[in-house]
């Protein structure tokens, strides 16, 4: 076509005087015919790896991509930049895609996107075969991986593709998920000869990231918007019905903000991405729907209300802040019960029809095991960033001084004493009943639980039962997740049930001692007594607190097979909702509670009350 070089390329069609790190290479190992394979961070700039290349080459280049807008855009700007290019998807009507072929026969196009469902029809095939395709690019290369959080099975397709092919041209791959595992399969699966492999960069180091974990989220969040007054960013929700909300506080309080998932119209979709991008409302409030192709440069903050699902999620939504360089902010806030939404989202059927049903149990086990590492995210006293380029295979500093852990100091406590707790009651437990549980219902024997399974097991019954009552359940579980983490415990990979390890002998009988640096719990789950018990007037029962009283003895009037009066008549539940008693003592105090009762029934509804003070999550 022209004999320009690499860098009159880059200058003439995108006007860039010199290329980002890793590019270059990948672009001389193409043109000197060897595959190559490219993984870099989203906005790390993977495009032009194939692109210049592709107007370089003497034939045609076909690029493999899953996503219909970004084909459409990039197209547009190459053509707006001087370059035949076009696109063949499903978005074409077949007079469209006829009139796409003929071109590409008639050889006009030096580039044509190419979704991979296309690969495979024969009349696509047999033009296939009678055109010079000299480079095949695979865009979002870990599609092709089980692994991968996007597996889609017709990019297995692009190897049958290649197979049919009279001549095998030069094959490139690229994408911005790096785990290990994916990284392989992309390798074997698409068949890449000796590639030159380049990680560049995932870091940024323009980019804070901190993880708040406030006791409510919406003061956390004006707090934030006046931090950030004026400028522009993201607030990422996990569900639509948040979205709405979080954007009508936002408006009600005279902030610019529009708002964008999947249940608007089109027409809405459009208007306020563009209100978005053109700083007329510069506040976005989105579900992760929002932000694919996305390339506003001065979004000076993104701020997930919810944990996203994985880190790859988080890294790819939070990675669109600071895109100009400019220092930008990337907030988490934190409730635990993120994660009981984040697990039904997980649980929910996948909308990808392709997969088979065992197909689809290896990804919800995989993604179950993204969720488990992106809560490690939010709880980590470490560097955060570290956590991140370590999570995506390329090591680091071990503190980057620049993130919200960085900047806070978390003094280690000695926690062997509670340590010890845990282990005796995980081994009573598993003695008593002849099998390990798990560590959700490990924490409610500890914390003496009423719970349905407590009772049902007897686990009510062991000494170790209530042993961690004074402690709130959050910093119980983290207990459990640090012995877990240190070797101490060990958690079934199948059933979950936790058990003890030979090191755990250690701490129980030979004076090894467990330290840990937790982040501080907020006010909330500190306090013993939750904001329930301030606003409740001396004398009148808590409602709530009654209901679950009821709940409780209907429970043991079940299990026991006596009417729920016989244990205790409603007026001392109403006492006790009043009373909130804590100590065996104060509970004998209780009208109509007798010494009987009292050994009886003391312990459980004494932890009843316990955990709800604490203010259960
Ligand atoms: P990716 O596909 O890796 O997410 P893109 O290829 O879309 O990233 O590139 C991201 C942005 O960086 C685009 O706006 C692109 O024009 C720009 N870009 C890419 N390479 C360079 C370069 N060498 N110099 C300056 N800007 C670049
Ligand atoms: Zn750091």
């Amino acid at each position: 076509m022209n004999r320009l070089d690499k860098y009159e390329v880059l200058k003439k069609y995108f006007g860039y005087p010199s290329f980002r790190g890793g590019q270059e290479a990948l672009i001389d190992a193409v043109l000197g015919g060897r595959d190559a394979f490219g993984i870099m961070p989203t906005g790390g700039g993977k495009s032009l790896c194939y692109q210049i290349p592709a107007l370089m080459f003497e034939g045609m280049t076909l690029v493999v991509s899953p996503l219909i807008s970004l084909m459409k855009d990039q197209v547009m700007s190459l053509k707006t930049a001087g370059v035949a290019a076009a696109y063949l998807n499903s978005s074409l009507t077949p007079r469209q895609i006829r009139l796409v072929w003929e071109n590409m026969a008639a050889g006009m196009y030096k580039i044509v996107y190419i979704a991979p469902e296309r690969l495979e029809t024969e009349e696509f095939l047999s033009l296939a075969q009678h055109l010079p395709i000299t480079f095949l690019a695979v865009d979002e290369a870990h599609c092709i991986s089980q692994w991968g959080q996007d597996f889609r099975p017709s990019y297995l397709k692009i190897v049958t593709f290649l197979e049919a092919l009279p001549r095998r041209p030069v094959l490139a791959a690229f994408t911005a998920t790096a785990t290990e595992a994916v990284r392989e399969d992309i390798v074997r699966i698409l068949g890449l000869r000796r590639p030159l492999q380049i990680v560049t960069g995932f870091d940024r180091p323009n980019l804070n990231f901190e993880v708040m974990q406030p006791p409510s989220k919406m003061p956390a969040l004006h707090r934030l918007m006046a931090r950030f007054a004026g400028k522009s960013g993201i607030v990422y929700c996990a569900t639509r019905k948040n979205v709405e909300k979080v954007c009508e506080v936002l408006c009600e309080s005279g902030l610019p903000a529009t708002r964008y998932h999947a249940g608007l119209t089109d027409e809405e979709r459009q208007v306020n991405q563009e209100d978005f991008l053109y700083d007329r409302r510069p506040i976005m409030v989105a579900t992760n729907a929002f932000g694919m192709g996305i390339d506003k440069s001065n979004v000076s903050f993104v701020i997930h209300y919810n944990m996203p699902l994985s880190l790859e999620a988080y890294y790819q939504e939070a990675g669109r802040a600071g895109r100009d360089g400019e220092a930008a902010d990337c907030i988490l806030l934190y409730a635990p019960g993120d994660l009981h939404t984040a697990k039904m989202l997980i649980e929910m059927p996948g909308e990808n029809e392709e997969l088979s049903a065992e197909e689809r149990e290896q990804l919800l086990r995989q993604n179950r095991k993204r969720l488990e590492q992106m809560v490690g995210y939010c709880k980590t006293t470490g560097c955060l960033r570290a956590y991140i380029l370590n999570y995506f295979g390329q090591a680091g500093e071990e503190k980057c001084g620049n993130c919200g852990n960085c900047r806070t100091h978390y003094s280690e406590v000695d926690i062997t004493t509670q340590s010890q707790m845990v282990l005796s009651c995980a081994f009573r437990v598993r003695s008593y009943l002849g099998y390990p549980v798990g560590k959700v219902l490990l924490a409610k024997v500890l914390l003496g639980s009423a719970d349905k399974r407590v009772m049902e097991l007897g686990l009510y019954q062991l000494s170790t039962y209530g042993l961690m009552r004074a402690y709130p359940s959050v910093r119980v579980r983290d207990i459990i997740d640090h012995l877990i983490g240190e070797g101490y415990l060990l958690v079934d990979p199948n059933h979950g049930g936790v058990t003890l390890t030979e090191e755990a002998d250690g701490v129980l009988f030979r004076g090894i001692k467990v330290y840990a640096a937790f982040k501080p719990l907020p006010e909330k789950e500190r306090k013993t007594r939750g904001k329930r018990g301030a606003t409740v007037a001396v004398g009148t029962p808590d409602e709530e607190l009654y209901g679950v009283l009821k709940r409780l003895r209907m429970e043991l009037s079940l299990m026991e097979k006596v009417p729920p009066y016989v244990i205790f008549s409603n007026a001392s539940l109403a006492d006790m909702a009043t009373r909130r008693p804590r100590t065996y003592e104060e509970f004998l105090e209780i009208s109509g509670v007798g010494e009987v009762k009292a050994a009886r029934y003391g312990d459980v509804f004494l932890s009843a009350i316990t955990e709800y003070l604490m203010g259960e999550e």
